[in-house]
């Protein structure tokens, strides 16, 4: 597939792009291939000097970077500022811890010395989705480069003008050509990138189908992978829950990016005593969101990201009512020619229905009732996917007994799931392996190598 942008608001295509060929392809990892020896050779303060006037760009930037967002996949304006923003608190983030994370380890052992050092694997290849296709990207770039690796991206078709912009980012940053590298490349392409012996690892942030694809690929090559794959995850409110916090929280997780969040809210399970007091407070919050131009500061639900996205994702809603669920308010699309869902919610969803088992990737909300704490959990806990969770309590301590059960990568008490450059992401289950961010993520792509001396 070519990369073709379709502005979501009207669905009017905004550029059309041919995939590279094969010998545009394969000057572009030469240049990568060249550039990644001197760059892991380059001292690791000039790496972070380098990643901290990537910041400075992405800031001076950000009203142009922002509005691409929005034009190419339709997310409000503020929420793309803000995606600018948090790429830029990465870059300074490992530009300023980086270097600590990856300095030597010594341990004691029978030698005169002994310790682990973390060296670059080389060139990583980065497959990557338009949901946040700035965010994505920067929480893999920051802290693969600053650790002496080189970046290759293939980005999502529909977001070409991100793809570039990011590229021209590292460029007027001063980051020496090669060390990052836009290919504008289908997913066709990306076989072939992994098989190629100059490419070390790669990473995925995408769809379980994509995943598989690129996990098997990898592993045919005996090259690491890090998959970052869809979620469903558990918002838990409990007996004692502050409704009113709960409520807000739940709307902003479950309809920011009109619902295209791996981590959003997406299983509101709610005990039985206190569900009907919930949902009322919830189904008047959700009915006051309002579609409309995401470039105006009055819109408050972003319509979708794409028309077939749109589509599916009325399939698996109308597949559910179907199936006995109930629908408590909107499941239609917008009409119009825009790509808009309405801020749907949808009750008494069961095992056997699409919208139990499959993740919602747009606005719409499923409502489970539990029985009880313990019931809840067990059905948080059911679900194919580990990404993310929360439980709503007044009780710290009982959130955190409920947190801890949660069969997933990161869980929350009283706060909607959310990435943090300071803390560790990651799935398990059909969310994937590996982590980002942190140290921890710093360390998926290098060689923690001993070195023993006798
Ligand atoms: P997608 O269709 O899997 O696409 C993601 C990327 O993978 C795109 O660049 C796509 O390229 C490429 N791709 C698709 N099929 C491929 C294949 N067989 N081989 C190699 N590359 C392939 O996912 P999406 O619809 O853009 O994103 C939504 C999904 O991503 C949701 O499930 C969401 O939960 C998940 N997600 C997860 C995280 C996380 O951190 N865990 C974060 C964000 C999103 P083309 O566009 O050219 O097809």
């Amino acid at each position: 597939m070519a990369f073709h942008a379709i502005n979501p608001v009207d669905g009017s295509t905004i550029l059309t792009l041919d995939n590279w060929g094969a010998s545009r392809l394969s000057k572009a990892m030469d240049v990568a291939e060249l550039a990644a020896g001197p760059w892991a050779g380059t001292p690791i303060k000039k790496r972070c000097d380098l990643l901290y006037k990537a910041a400075e760009v992405l800031r001076a930037r950000q009203e142009e970077l922002a509005t691409i967002i929005t034009r190419e996949m339709g997310k409000l304006i503020k929420e793309s500022r803000g995606e600018i923003e948090k790429c830029a608190w990465v870059c300074e983030y490992y530009a300023e811890h980086g270097p600590g994370f990856l300095e030597d380890e010594y341990i004691e052992t029978d030698a005169a010395k002994s310790l682990v050092t973390y060296q670059p694997l080389g060139i990583i290849l980065a497959v990557m989705p338009w949901n946040f296709p700035f965010w994505q990207v920067f929480r893999f770039a920051a802290p693969a480069l600053v650790a002496g690796n080189t970046g290759l991206l293939k980005h999502a078709s529909n977001v070409p003008q991100c793809a570039q912009a990011i590229e021209s980012v590292f460029k007027e940053a001063g980051f020496p050509v090669g060390v990052f590298t836009t290919l504008m490349i289908g997913s066709v392409q990306v076989r072939g990138v992994i098989d190629d012996p100059r490419v070390k690892a790669v990473t995925l942030t995408g769809s379980e189908p994509a995943g598989k694809s690129v996990a098997e690929a990898a592993g045919a090559n005996i090259k690491k992978s890090v998959l970052e794959l869809g979620g469903s995850d558990a918002f838990i409110v409990l007996d004692d829950a502050d409704l009113e916090l709960a409520v807000k929280q739940g709307v902003t997780s479950r309809y920011m990016n009109a619902g295209q969040s791996c981590i959003a809210a997406k299983r509101f399970i709610v005990v039985d005593a206190i569900a009907d007091a919930f949902l009322e407070k919830f189904k008047a919050a959700v009915e006051d969101l309002r579609t409309g131009d995401p470039m105006s500061v009055d819109t408050t639900l972003a319509p979708m990201a794409r028309h077939d996205l749109r589509d599916e994702l009325h399939k698996q809603v109308i597949e559910s009512i179907e199936a006995g669920a109930k629908v408590v308010t909107g499941c239609a699309p917008e009409a119009g020619s825009g790509a808009y869902y309405q801020a749907s919610i949808i009750d008494h969803v069961k095992p056997g229905m699409r919208a139990w088992h499959e993740e919602l990737f747009g606005p719409v909300a499923i409502v489970i009732r539990a029985k009880n704490e313990d019931d809840a959990v067990s059905i948080a806990n059911s679900n194919d996917f580990g990404l993310g969770g929360s439980v709503w309590t007044q009780s710290n301590a009982r959130g955190e007994r409920v947190a801890r059960q949660l069969q997933c990568g990161a869980a929350f008490v009283n706060g909607l799931v959310k990435s943090d450059p300071r803390m560790p992401f990651g799935g398990i289950k059909l969310s994937g392996y590996g982590r980002e961010l942190s140290h921890h993520g710093i360390r998926e792509f290098v060689n923690a190598k001993t070195i023993w001396i006798k």
